[in-house]
């Protein structure tokens, strides 16, 4: 007979989930069809939302059912399913705890100034009008680190409410390592001429969409609990277990931004449908951490949709629908899609490129945090990590550090790790399906699915927020993070196509 604590905590869990899923329908509806002129209002409605989900949660009510099932759980084996909720519940309440609601109205009027002049200011390419809002973006970083006196870092209250776990300690070393190991392969690549793109189109876009939905549903996207709709910047989001849609992005000149928006989205829409239906209502049902979540989309997207095994399943398909595609082989469009171009812009880096435009980041948030480096010398130190690492320069801020919403839409620090971390653990987790279940990319080019995807339901996707980062990826792939698969799977992959990088 299951202790009464444990009802009582999950009606009040219940709606603060609900509350959550009432904004995340608000987010998807402005993003996707809401008129411009609805903004104002729909910001105000957001604000609300948030503050009565805020009351609610730091409540005396609420502290007394968890301290209830708190007791209740004392007798319980840890790993029981009552005991992990209320273990993932203190959390969440301590943090909202300790920072107070007049932190969060200060820092929401931020977003929203600094949002604006970031909209004004990136097409202009004027830095000089948000470097203020940057200042304070650095500053309430600071602030909010304040709250967590026991912080070794500033950044690591920021980058742990992203991926739960994870600090500057434990990250600097790694992302050093990625670095080391990246740069020297990007420098191979980019010195060959780059492999002839896919045709130009036309690639109507009705037909993209339908396309990419199929090959979606193919991978494992359950339309029944989801739906496809275009947005300019595609996101994937969960409105409840039943309830998760994926945004495409469409180029009638370019098949890959559909093609690939969608894989990416649907890899995060995979992660969010897998998780055991036991955890609906909780806030244990999400995915765990920014960086699982990004390594979810990344393996569908990069390892799985950029593999010749998917190639050599897809262009029949695809063919039979572009007659654009009709001279195209699987061997071109497998070198098509891996071309490496050094880029000014983060989301259009190619697969080998594009973790560099996130560890310069990382490391310029860090320098910004620290002090070493001031807002004001922030374009140039830019600019000089992209010729370093990339061998390019931004002539326009619009192209170069204003290129990013992150860092106006909230604080400095936190932001970029998790992209990082998803493309080191994507490497992890698909060697560890394919020891586990064999010839992954041989049922792959069957257009078989179900086993890889089985694999990351079984030991990702179920868990949701049950398991810890840390435990969850040892569980899953036998050892800690480490970049070391990932640089495997780039050299020997990039090695094939570009024979300079076998000497890199
Ligand atoms: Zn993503």
């Amino acid at each position: 007979m299951p202790d009464p604590a444990f009802a009582s905590l999950r009606t009040r869990l219940r709606e603060l989930v609900d509350l959550e899923a009432a904004l995340a329908i608000l987010d998807w509806d402005q993003a996707v069809c809401m008129p411009a002129a609805g903004g104002d209002a729909r910001g105000r409605q957001m604000e609300t939302i948030v503050r009565l989900a805020h009351e609610r949660h730091v409540a005396p009510a609420f502290e007394r059912a968890l301290g209830a099932a708190e007791r209740a759980s004392e007798s319980l084996d840890p790993a029981d399913r009552d005991a992990v909720l209320v273990r993932v519940v203190r959390r969440d309440l301590e943090r909202a705890r300790r920072v107070p609601v007049a932190f969060h109205v200060a820092r929401a009027a931020h977003v929203s100034a600094a949002f604006e002049a970031w909209r004004r200011a990136r097409p202009r390419d004027d830095f000089a009008s948000v470097a203020d809002h940057l200042e304070r973006s650095v500053e309430l970083a600071h602030r909010y680190a304040g709250y967590f006196p026991g912080a070794e870092h500033v950044a690591d209250p920021l980058i742990d409410e992203e991926d739960e776990g994870a600090t500057v300690a434990l990250l600097r070393p790694l992302f050093d390592a990625l670095g080391e190991g990246l740069r020297p392969l990007v420098a191979a690549a980019v010195a060959t001429p780059a492999p002839a793109p896919l045709p130009a189109g036309p690639y109507p876009a009705a037909a993209q969409l339908e396309a990419a939905l199929e090959l979606a549903v193919r991978i494992g996207y359950d339309v029944a609990r989801g739906r496809q709709d275009v947005a300019p910047h595609p996101f994937a989001t969960r409105i409840a277990g039943g309830d998760v849609r994926i945004t495409t992005r469409v180029n009638e000149r370019d098949l890959t931004e559909a093609l690939y928006s969608t894989l990416h989205e649907a890899g995060h829409a995979l992660y969010e449908q897998g998780v055991d239906a036991v955890w609906e209502g909780t806030p244990v049902a999400r995915g765990v951490s920014a960086g699982v979540h990004e390594s979810q989309s990344r393996l569908w997207e990069n390892q799985v949709g950029r593999s010749r095994a998917f190639w050599t399943f897809a262009l029949p398909h695809l063919r039979a629908r572009f007659p654009a595609l009709e001279h195209v082989d699987v061997d071109a469009a497998y070198r098509a899609v891996n071309r490496v171009v050094p880029s000014l812009i983060r989301t259009d880096a190619d697969e080998l490129t594009y973790t560099l435009h996130v560890l310069l980041r990382f490391d310029l948030e860090l320098d910004l945090l620290e002090g070493r480096l001031a807002v004001r010398d922030l374009p140039d130190a830019w600019s000089a990590r992209y010729a370093r690492d990339l061998g390019v320069t931004p002539e326009r801020h619009g192209d170069g550090v204003l290129q990013d919403v992150h860092w106006f839409a909230g604080m400095v620090g936190g932001a970029f790790q998790g992209y990082a971390l998803g493309n080191v653990l994507s490497a992890q987790f698909y060697a560890a399906a394919v020891r586990a279940v064999g010839d992954v990319d041989a049922a792959i080019a069957r257009g078989s699915f179900g086993e890889l995807h089985g694999w990351l339901r079984d030991h990702v996707y179920r868990h949701g927020r049950a398991k810890p980062v840390d435990v969850l990826v040892r569980d899953a792939t036998g050892g800690p993070i480490d970049p070391e698969p990932y640089l495997t799977y780039l050299r020997s992959k990039y090695g094939a196509l570009y024979p300079a990088l076998a000497h890199a």
